[in-house]
This record gives C-alpha cells, sequence and structure tokens, in this order.
C-alpha cells in the first residue's frame, strides 16, 4: 500500500474500537515511574507491535538526575478494628500515593488523617498522588469515604517496596528507507488513568501497526517511557542518535471529546509544526494551536536548549483544563473510541505530509505550459473537484522555483496538502516538474 493511501485505508470504528478495548485492558494495571507495572503494560504493548524492553538500573547518571529505587506494590487497605476493609487497593489502584513506602501499623484516626488526599469538591472523585523523589507514604480517598472514617484507630497497611532495581522502558523502531526519522513518545507511568497517559499508549500503538503495512520514506521510533525521568534517560543513553530525529511527537490527553490541540515544538515553525497545524487546519473540525511553554510532558526534554529537537506535543483537551485529570474519572468513559480514532487519522495525515513534503522545479517556468494539450485541464463545465485539481497544478507550476515545498504550496494555496501532492504527481508524471531534493 501506497503511504498517501493509509489515513483513508484505516477504518475509524474499528480502529477506535480496537484502541479503547486495548485501553480498557491496560486500565486495572498498576505503573509508576518504575516496576512491574510498567512492564506488564510493556508486555501487552509487545503482544501487538515489535517491542525492545530496555532495563536501566536504580543510581544511573542520567544527566543532572538519578534513576530512583524501584517501586512495586502488592496490596494496600485501611481496615476498622472489627475486621471491616474500608479502603482496598485491589479495588482502585489510586487509593496509594505512587511510591509509597511500607507501612503496617494500627493508628489513631487523627495521625491517618495527615496521610490522605481527598478532592473535597467532589465528593466521589478519587485524586491521583504520587511522591517519587521524597520518600513518603498516603492515601488517595473520595471524600465521602474520608467522612466515614468515624472510629478512633484504624488498622492500615501499605505492602510496597521501594529498592534498587531498573527503570524500564520500551522502544519499537521501524526502519524505513532512510535514517532520519520520526519520534513518537508517550508515557506509562500513570496507574488506572485513560485520557492522561493509556490514551496516548492506544494511538501510539496503532499508529506503529498501521505504519508497519506501509512502505516508508522516514524510520519511526516509538518510545514508552515513564513521564521526564524516562525520556531524561532515554537522551542521555541516545545522544549520539538524536540528530537522526527530523520530526517528532509526543502524544497525551489524546482521547477526549475536546478539540484536538497541538503544541509547537521551541522551535516553533519546524515541518512537523506546520504539518500539524495544515492537517487540523483543513480537518473540518475546530482546533487550538499553542506556542511551545516549558511545562507539560516529555517535550520539555526533547525541546530543552541542548537538544532543541523538533517535537510537538499532540493533545485534545490539555492536561489540567478538564476536570476529570488526575482524578479516578479520568476512566473508560471520559476516552471515547471516536476520539481515539480521530487523533490517530490526523497523526496518519500528518506524518502522510512528512513522507510526500518535496521541492519541485517547473520545468517550463517561461509562462504556463499548455495543460489542455496534455490532457492535464478538464473539459469545460468540470465539477468543481476539478477545478481544485486544476488551481492545485496552478500553484504548484507557480510557486516550484526549486525553493518551495509542497506544504509550502499547500499553505500559500490554502489548499489541502494531498490535493497539492496529487496534483504535482500529475504535472511529474507528464514532464513539466522535476524535484529538486527531498525537504
Ligand atoms: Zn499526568
Amino acid at each position: 500500500m501506497r503511504f498517501a493511501d493509509l489515513p483513508h485505508a484505516v477504518g475509524p470504528d474499528q480502529a477506535g474500537k480496537e484502541m479503547h478495548g486495548f485501553l480498557a485492558e491496560l486500565y486495572p494495571i498498576c505503573r509508576s515511574i518504575t516496576g512491574n507495572g510498567v512492564r506488564e503494560t510493556l508486555d501487552r504493548i509487545g503482544e501487538r507491535i515489535p517491542l525492545e524492553i530496555e532495563e536501566v538500573p536504580t543510581g544511573t547518571s542520567v544527566f543532572d538526575w538519578t534513576v530512583p529505587m524501584e517501586w512495586n506494590i502488592r496490596g494496600a487497605y485501611i481496615e476498622s478494628l472489627r475486621g471491616e476493609r474500608i479502603i482496598d487497593f485491589s479495588e482502585c489502584n489510586l487509593h496509594v500515593v505512587g511510591y509509597s513506602t511500607p507501612i503496617r501499623r494500627r493508628m489513631p484516626v487523627a495521625e491517618l488523617r495527615e496521610h490522605i488526599f481527598t478532592l473535597p469538591d467532589r465528593h466521589d472523585w478519587i485524586p491521583y498522588r504520587t511522591s517519587y523523589y521524597n520518600e513518603a507514604w498516603g492515601f488517595c480517598l473520595s471524600q465521602r469515604q474520608l467522612d466515614e472514617l468515624r472510629d478512633e484507630e484504624y488498622e492500615i497497611c501499605i505492602d510496597s517496596t521501594l529498592e534498587n532495581g531498573h527503570l524500564t522502558y520500551g522502544e519499537c523502531y521501524l526502519a524505513g528507507e532512510q535514517p532520519d526519522e520520526v519520534l513518537v513518545s508517550c508515557h506509562v507511568c500513570h496507574p488506572s488513568l485513560c485520557n492522561d497517559n493509556l490514551s496516548g499508549v492506544a494511538v501510539a500503538t496503532a499508529l506503529a501497526t498501521a505504519l508497519a503495512s506501509v512502505s516508508r520514506r522516514y524510520s519511526y521510533r516509538f518510545l514508552f517511557i515513564p513521564g521526564t525521568i524516562g525520556s531524561i534517560t532515554w537522551l542521555a543513553r541516545n545522544e549520539d542518535r538524536v540528530s537522526q530525529i527530523k520530526h517528532g511527537l509526543v502524544l497525551t490527553c489524546v482521547g477526549d471529546p475536546g478539540d484536538s490541540t497541538y503544541k509547537r515544538s521551541r522551535r516553533g515553525d519546524a515541518e512537523i509544526d506546520r504539518a500539524f497545524e495544515h492537517v487540523l487546519r483543513h480537518s473540518g473540525n475546530g482546533y487550538e494551536v499553542q506556542d511551545f511553554f516549558p511545562y507539560g510532558y516529555d517535550e520539555r526534554q526533547y525541546c530543552s536548549p541542548g537538544f532543541d529537537l523538533p517535537v510537538g506535543c499532540l493533545m485534545r483537551t490539555p492536561h489540567g483544563r478538564f476536570p476529570e485529570y488526575h482524578t479516578s474519572a479520568d476512566n473508560l468513559e471520559l476516552v471515547r473510541p471516536e476520539y481515539l480514532a480521530d487523533t490517530l487519522h490526523k497523526c496518519l495525515l500528518t506524518f502522510d505530509v512528512l513522507e510526500r513534503n518535496r521541492t519541485y522545479l517547473n520545468l517550463n517556468p517561461k509562462c504556463e505550459p499548455q495543460l489542455g494539450r496534455r490532457g492535464l485541464y478538464q473539459a469545460i463545465g468540470g465539477g468543481a473537484d476539478h477545478r481544485i485539481e486544476e488551481l492545485a497544478m496552478l500553484w504548484v507550476l507557480n510557486q516550484s522555483d526549486g525553493s518551495k515545498t509542497l506544504l509550502d504550496v499547500a499553505v500559500k494555496a490554502d489548499l489541502p496538502f494531498a490535493t497539492v501532492a496529487r496534483a504535482a504527481e500529475m504535472l511529474h508524471e507528464h514532464g513539466l516538474v522535476e524535484e529538486v531534493s527531498a525537504s
């Protein structure tokens, strides 16, 4: 299959259902920045796409950071002295603050309350909290559950371990005709949270599956890493290879009903920035494009000044702008199959721009060539589609002085890239333009 046919070959209903099904499979796993939950998640991804799994030992220096101790948890509870289990980790893994140190003892309720986090204005939602770089323990409860703790004392247990081990991440590499790479990165470090975390994993896995089925100009590298420390670790171990990254995308919060939001790379005018904005503009849907800012996800590391990689970030509703963010309400109902499928489609359209973006030279630059004689002008009265195709040909001919890419032409003409690329292909077939160089 040609790359150009791929965005239309992936059926949105089927793709959406598959991605949501994968999300539901990963949802119960308790993930963190290290530990067996990440390994299990990577194993499931590895059942779908070729995945290399890397283990980096605790204590490894990565730029200004150190790979932390590995955290694992088997269970946790708050029990009344009568033996009733009031809070149980097995019912919801958000109940324990991520990276909690182990504890098991009887405790007065006043002391226990100092280690409990709730959302007072959302009575039934459980917050998501972590304490990665500061040894602590705690429970997260709904406000309603906290209000029910009326006894003087409770039996509490967090059966966790925090010890030397590894940081684990997964990497899927799809070789293309060129060593130049497109990087797709998503984090795999949140427990049962769907939009902020698993939506990115599901779309990245579906993208890798789709891209594996077509011939590609670029090589594609997919990273499934713990947020922040994972991208820092990957960059520290691959510093000699990053110059091959020509375009990149961080995927997060890509399954909610909100409009697509694209956050530009630090460069601001990288080809991926212009390509994504172009695709969103012609999508027929509302969208938002944001300039880079040094807060958010792993684009912070890829776009740090020592790397300054052309890596943007794709979201729907950005983190912090939907009330379910980092709570138990970021669940399988918030993320819907049709929005995952829509995100997948927009990524494929953008990659199609990157794959087919070329610079052409008009071989007949003095006045317009006679298109009718070559059968390139349709008979009078042709439909609107033909008129757009003809207009696209005129744009390509006029702009192809060897300095402008097809994306430049599409932006200037305000025509969809695919229409402009098809016009260029026709002109090329008729010997009217030649390719100057791969952009
Ligand atoms: Zn998050």
